[in-house]
């Protein structure tokens, strides 16, 4: 079967996805890094205030970290459509990801069958 990359209208509206999605959370992290500025520089005396405080932070740095996997995704996406490589297909076993996936995901780089199997596998290539 003959492998069926992207058109270049779907590669370009991928492309706007991806630009979008990277503005997005460039400004996530720009504000939780402001957030934490903030924070340090805040009185905390009371030690309810510390635990909440610390608490806000696990969760930030936790969104933090997902927010920066997404990030690389995204400009590895954009890479290759910089450079010309970007073909929409799964870099694990080459089948089609459907548009309506990379609409939802457009820094998707497998298939939704290589997907659930990285994840089950706990394979650790995404
Ligand atoms: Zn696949």
């Amino acid at each position: 079967m003959p492998k069926k990359a992207l058109s270049k209208k779907h590669i370009e509206e991928i492309k706007n996805l991806l630009l979008e999605n990277k503005a997005k959370i460039e400004s996530t992290l720009q504000s939780i890094s402001n957030e934490h500025d903030s924070l340090s520089n805040m009185d905390l005396n009371d030690e309810a205030d510390f635990a909440a405080a610390s608490r806000d932070y696990t969760n930030d740095t936790h969104i933090k970290n997902q927010q920066l996997k997404e990030l690389s995704l995204i400009n590895h996406a954009l890479l290759k459509i910089e450079n010309g490589t970007y073909t929409g297909l799964c870099e694990m076993c080459d089948s089609e990801i459907t548009i309506k996936r990379l609409r939802v995901k457009p820094h998707a780089k497998y298939c939704i069958d290589c997907r659930n199997y990285i994840d089950k596998e706990k394979v650790s290539i995404a």
